[in-house]
């Protein structure tokens, strides 16, 4: 197998790259700017090594806590609760969310074997717990895995006494956030439910 079948074979494992596209980048690769092709390899191999969780909110971040967790301007009362570190841009593009973040890395899914102990949960609750947060905006997606793991955190920070909402979904049932458009996912920020 030479490098050009390589490549082609390694992108068709990426998601949303079937064969088709994997081998249009890699013939595109082949005749395109070399200093674009250099970037690449470059970005990919510093990837893993530069880009970490950021140990209070749990998004990827470069510096530890992560701009939004040490942004003085942010309003530190509210947390908003998201499945995937991808969702906080996400949220972020809407600009009605001026608080701080909570990533859980997933959602509860009982048939992939992750249940709430592999999520970021307890570290929520533990931030809640130390006081200074009034509402806790859960964003998870309106998928059955987003709801369960919505209805686990009102359970696991009942005792809290925190204000917990659940954006609305004006969103089509069984869809991830970030494929939302911004005018539905503003509307359905602003008329979050409380629990
Ligand atoms: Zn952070």
């Amino acid at each position: 197998m030479n490098a050009l079948e390589r490549l082609m074979g390694n992108l068709s494992r990426l998601p949303g790259l079937g064969r088709k596209s994997a081998s249009r980048i890699a013939y595109y690769l082949l005749r395109t700017d070399e200093s674009l092709v250099r970037a690449l390899a470059e970005d990919l191999g510093r990837l893993r090594e530069t880009i970490r969780p950021c140990s209070m909110c749990g998004t990827y971040t470069d510096v530890d806590p992560c701009g939004i967790c040490t942004d003085a301007s942010r309003d530190r009362t509210s947390i908003c609760v998201v499945e995937e570190p991808r969702d906080v841009l996400t949220i972020e593009s809407i600009h009605e969310h001026r608080g701080l973040y909570h990533v859980l890395m997933g959602a509860i899914s009982p048939i992939d074997g992750i249940g709430p102990d592999s999520l970021r949960i307890g570290s929520l609750v533990d931030r809640v717990r130390r006081g200074g947060i009034q509402e806790v905006i859960l964003a998870t997606n309106p998928t059955v895995e987003g709801e369960t793991t919505a209805l686990y955190m009102v359970k696991a920070l009942k005792e809290t006494g925190v204000k917990i909402s659940r954006i609305a979904f004006g969103l089509p049932v069984g869809g991830d956030l970030e494929y939302a458009d911004k005018q539905t996912l503003t509307r359905s920020f602003k008329g979050r439910n409380a629990f």
